[in-house]
């Protein structure tokens, strides 16, 4: 047997490589919007981990889900298929404008997938010249070598060697620039239909709706990057429905697994084709408890029950949001769809989100940063009305408590 020693956030500085900064808050325990500390402190969760907790924390159709299947078949390998792969890409096929599925384990992943079946289809179909990949200044992919290198933020790709060669950036809903960049030679244009990490920011449909064309036109595969923004986060199955301009590819990860590791690369009979077998894979892309969590958490949200109650949530938040921009001056705007909200630190405030992440959390609330300038809230899609009622209370404490000690320290 082994012993569970004790253990303390000072042990992440001696013992984790030092690539995160966590905050002091250690959570042990969490049941849908709520979580625990160490010492036993309750906090709301309006980050949903980042984005991921999509139906909460501990919901008990996934607890079965998973513990199910623990008792059952943990891994095969994909020397076999299995059934919850089968049976999540079947669903998934069957939500969406995809013919086939890829499992891979993080949003890096199945967008390391998506890259490299752009580059083979590529060179399939238009010869050793078309492998430039069009992606958009401040977007986010990932942090594997490929992905950083499509980011189009220079902080997560420098200092890493030489660059990917053959990825453009340019600036995110500017019609123009991306006419101006997608040519014959582009094997695929890949674009987050809402920007998360870089400030909660929306794409303009016409926008999109020129970027399908622009494909069409040189036979390059539009790949939607929904990592954040799909599994109903913004009140759809995925992004693309709500903007009614379909991908050719689409990424998922976050909150398909509902905190479970899991990604997926969806696309087209067609395009699938120029994978075949050995060209990509995954020892663990698949797993039956990662498909077995998602194939639950998909049959969840993909209901009426969980996608209908998703506006009035998004109200509920906006109003409050609002308000407070106006009773403090700290925002210069609340922005997002459904449950992505980024509400924009005004001109004073400008550059201190991660301190005001603190002030939160020292109100007992979860919330996220989008860049320096902007707050994020991402919490569960079911979450209670009170939990956003009493979170939001919270949030003002903490802004309160934040410009007055700020304004009184500067006056
Ligand atoms: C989080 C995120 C990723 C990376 O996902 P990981 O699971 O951290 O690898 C990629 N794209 C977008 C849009 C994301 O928000």
């Amino acid at each position: 047997m082994s012993q569970k020693v004790p253990v303390t956030r000072t042990d992440f500085d001696r013992y984790l490589v030092p690539s995160y900064a966590p905050s002091r808050i250690v959570p042990v325990r969490g049941r849908g919007s709520r979580v625990w500390d160490q010492q036993g402190h309750e906090l709301i969760d309006f980050g949903g981990g980042i984005a991921v907790t999509g139906l909460g924390h501990a919901h008990p159709a996934l607890v079965a889900a998973i513990t199910e299947q623990a008792n059952t078949l943990w891994h095969a390998s994909n020397l076999f298929t299995n059934e919850p792969a089968l049976r999540l890409a079947r669903k998934l096929v069957e939500a969406t404008f995809a013919d086939k599925v890829f499992f891979a384990n993080s949003g890096a992943e199945a967008n390391e997938a998506a890259f490299k079946l752009g580059r083979r289809y590529g060179a399939n179909t238009g010869g050793e010249n078309k492998y430039e990949i069009v992606s958009a200044i401040n977007s986010f992919h990932g942090r594997t070598l490929f992905t950083v290198n499509v980011t189009g933020q220079a902080k997560y790709s420098s200092g890493f060697g030489p660059r990917i060669e053959g990825v453009r950036h340019v600036a995110f809903n500017d019609i123009a620039a991306l006419e101006a960049a997608v040519g014959p030679n582009t094997c695929a244009v890949v674009i987050e239909p809402i920007q998360g990490e870089s400030g909660v920011i929306p794409a303009d449909p016409a926008y999109l709706k020129r970027a399908r064309e622009l494909c069409d036109a040189n036979k390059a595969l539009l790949i939607f990057d929904e990592v954040q923004t799909g599994m109903g986060r913004i009140g759809k199955l995925f992004a693309y429905e709500h903007y009614g301009v379909v991908p050719d590819v689409l990424t998922s990860a976050k909150s398909l697994g509902n905190g479970f590791p899991i990604g997926a690369m969806l696309t087209t009979d067609a395009i699938a084709g120029h994978f075949t077998p050995g060209t990509h894979g995954s020892t663990y892309g698949g797993n039956p408890l990662g498909c077995a969590a998602a194939e639950v958490a998909l049959d969840i949200i993909n209901s009426p029950e969980v996608l209908e109650g998703i506006p009035a949530r998004h109200e509920r938040f906006m109003q409050r949001l609002e308000k407070m921009a106006k009773d403090y001056g700290v925002f210069s705007q609340v922005r997002g769809m459904g449950l992505l909200i980024g509400a924009v630190l005004s001109s004073q405030w400008q550059g201190q989100a991660a301190d005001f992440v603190r002030a939160c959390e020292d109100q007992d609330l979860l919330i996220l940063q989008a860049g320096p300038n902007v707050l994020r809230f991402a919490p569960s899609l079911i979450i209670d009305f009170t939990d956003i009622d009493e979170g939001l209370d919270r949030l003002e404490r903490a802004i309160k408590s934040y410009i007055g000690a700020h304004e009184s320290a500067t006056a």
